[in-house]
């Protein structure tokens, strides 16, 4: 599905040098390389701070408790996602609120976003799944009647930008009150281990947080709130300086390999490829709104597991993203929740896959892989 050595051989000359002086300097935690990508990822993303932290998932926690939510608010996030999102809205003790996603984006559903909120309804969590935006205008707008927070779970977007109809645009986990990412190793931008941020253009919350990820301490050994201990460590910083220059050439070699595969399905039977939010029909040469994150086509002839198999019998790697909706997992399940209300996403887990989807893909391997795919669905 990646190819993370073939990536690193490419700039290993680089990494190795900046992994040495780490090795150097033994400041492996918050070494001066940790803020000097604290600088540059600010600067990218055009943000008034980011704060670094041990990994996306805690990311997401220490958001949500710098913005001071209370046991039974609600949290309204995504039932298609990856479970970290709802799993630590759970973990605070705040109440998750699942709700379906659009068929064509896999993102939110904003009608069902508007139908899930109620007076303890306090944030929303939309997830920009697989690598676009959620409809992030639509969001504001409800955020705004409602007065909510909005978290923006960027794990899957980091580049990717968002255009607003009057034609601005904000880079994805900068337009809502507070943004989050993780540098797993797979995602688009991944340093050598764990690694994740916070991203705020609010100063109070800034402050708020950095105190949190030190375990509650704005000044050494006085404990004001009780906090957590997440890090970035200097080794994964020292990575991701090194990348973070690569991530809008890495961002272009995910979408050229997306526009290939959705060229090779143009006019197959019963594959429908990724739909872009914006509205274009296609990806453009000179698209900046999707980072594809993964490339997910929807099976629509019942195929969908054959086919899995058939690639894996081919040497193709594939997955189902995701499997499971979270409303039906074991751990987040409630009686609240109707079927009726998921119908998208029962529907998804059945027909989605997605393909491989990289920096590193080459003609010749997506040549083979959509040939495959093609003279296997009918
Ligand atoms: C990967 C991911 C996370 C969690 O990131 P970690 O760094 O693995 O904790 C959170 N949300 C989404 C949508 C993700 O894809």
């Amino acid at each position: 599905m990646v190819d993370l050595q073939g990536q690193y051989q490419k700039i290993k000359d680089k990494v190795d040098i900046q992994l040495q002086e780490v090795l150097n300097s033994s400041a492996y935690i918050n070494g001066p390389q940790v803020h000097a990508f604290q600088k540059d990822l600010e600067a990218y993303l055009d943000v008034k701070h980011v704060i670094p932290c041990a990994n996306g998932t805690d990311a997401l926690q220490i958001a949500m408790m710098g913005l001071d939510l209370k046991p039974g608010d609600e949290v309204i996030t995504a039932d298609f996602t990856f479970a970290a999102t709802v799993e630590v809205i759970a973990l605070l003790n705040l109440t998750p609120v699942l709700v379906d996603v659009e068929k064509d984006t896999f993102n939110m559903d904003i009608d069902a976003l508007k139908k899930a909120i109620t007076p303890k309804t306090k944030a929303i969590v939309p997830v920009h799944l697989f690598g676009q935006c959620a409809n992030m205008e639509a969001v504001l707008e409800i955020a705004k009647e409602y007065d909510l927070f909005v978290i923006e779970d960027t794990a899957q977007a980091i580049g990717a930008n968002y255009t607003f109809k009057d034609g601005s645009k904000k880079k994805a986990g900068t337009i809502g009150n507070v943004g989050t990412t993780s540098f797993f190793p797979s995602k688009n931008l991944g340093c050598y281990g764990d690694g994740g941020a916070i991203f705020t253009n609010d100063d109070d919350l800034a402050h708020t947080i950095r105190g949190m990820v030190n375990h509650g301490m704005y000044k050494r050994y006085y404990h004001d709130v009780v906090g957590v201990n997440s890090r970035l460590d200097s080794l994964q910083a020292a990575v991701l300086r090194v990348k973070l220059p690569l991530l809008n050439d890495y961002c272009d070699a995910r979408r050229k390999a997306a526009r290939f595969y959705n060229n090779a399905f143009k006019n197959a039977q019963n594959i429908v490829t990724p739909k872009m939010s914006n509205g274009c029909e296609f990806i453009c040469d000179n698209c900046d709104c999707h980072v594809f994150h993964q490339y997910t086509l929807q099976i629509l002839n019942g195929q969908r597991n054959e086919l899995h198999q058939h690639l894996l019998d081919n040497g193709i790697p594939n997955a189902i993203y995701y499997p499971v909706p979270l409303h039906s997992q074991k751990a987040y399940a409630d009686e609240r929740y109707k079927e009726e209300d998921f119908k998208v996403t029962n529907e998804l887990i059945n027909t989605v896959i997605s393909l491989p989807m990289h920096t590193e893909l080459d003609e010749e391997q997506l040549e083979f892989i959509t040939t495959t795919i093609i003279n296997f669905i009918k």
